[in-house]
């Protein structure tokens, strides 16, 4: 197999690299695979799902159900399904407010024509 940091070919069962001393082998790679995502990934994720329309909760959706699949992202992966589906609430919530005083609107802009008419009449 080769090292991941250096491509230095190593034996396949070395536990370090003899060129770089970097872990290697089944473990090195497990382990990495396994960790939680750092913090400077975990807050671009939250923003990618906060702030990208759509798409954004949808990814923050997708990153948290892996994240639930992985022990140490477990947490992270919950924190990023309540945010996507929390902020799809408050989108809808929002949108819904917004149509719903369109509609108000529109109301009264109906009777105010309709007292107009009768005005005139
Ligand atoms: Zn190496």
């Amino acid at each position: 197999m080769f090292c991941p940091g250096c491509g230095n070919e190593v034996a396949n069962d070395a536990v370090i690299c003899v060129k770089c001393g970097r872990r290697v082998g089944k473990e090195a790679i497990a382990g990495a695979e396994d960790g939680k995502w750092t913090t400077g990934v975990f807050v671009a994720l939250i923003l990618v799902t906060v702030l990208v329309p759509y798409v954004g909760g949808l990814i923050g959706l997708i990153f948290g159900i892996i994240g639930l699949t992985k022990p140490a992202k477990k947490k992270q992966g919950l924190i990023l399904i309540l945010t996507a589906v929390g902020g799809f609430i408050l989108s809808m919530a929002f949108w819904g407010a917004v149509i719903g005083s369109m509609f108000l609107a529109d109301s009264y802009d109906y009777y105010g024509v309709l007292d107009i008419i009768y005005l005139i009449a």
